[in-house]
């Protein structure tokens, strides 16, 4: 595990660092977090790991393709290492839980808009809005509104 780690961030033109690995490792187990939840993941393994250095990391990693980032309205910035499919997203609006969502197609861009304006489009990412099971089950049991603040 930590060999193949350090073959696909030197594969990728990287030089293997600690706070690489430790960041990719947090990703394995928790994807979709975010920079504040990646950096508490491995404060276990780095212990000292600023938020700022975590986002040093974070970029490096993404713009040499092993990450990706996506950015859901209203949500911070949120990691993964499922790089290369044209996956999608489904984002609750209960509680900001993150799933991935198989792409129908399975190969980009999966929806071909009727005009592009002159564009030569590659991808299409797509966020789906709706309410997680927990926040169902939570909607359910509440016989009466939630209480305003
Ligand atoms: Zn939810
Ligand atoms: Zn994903």
């Amino acid at each position: 595990m930590t060999i193949e780690l350090e073959t696909r961030i030197r594969s990728a033109g990287l030089r293997v660092t600690e706070q690489r690995m430790a960041v990719l490792r947090a990703l394995e187990t928790h994807p979709h977090a975010d920079a504040d939840e990646v950096r508490r993941l491995a404060l276990g393994e780095l212990p000292g790991l600023s938020l700022p250095a975590t986002y040093v990391v974070l970029n490096a990693l993404t713009e040499a393709g092993l990450l990706r980032r996506i950015e859901p309205a209203g949500s911070p910035a949120r990691y993964e290492r499922r790089v290369g499919d044209n996956h999608h997203h489904v984002v609750c609006t209960g509680c900001g839980a993150v799933d991935d969502v198989d792409c129908v197609h399975g190969a980009a861009p999966c929806l071909s808009p009727s005009s592009t304006s002159g564009f030569r489009v590659t991808t299409a990412e797509v966020t789906f809005w709706g309410l997680c099971p927990a926040c169902q089950a939570a909607e359910t049991t509440t016989t009466t509104e939630p209480e305003r603040t």
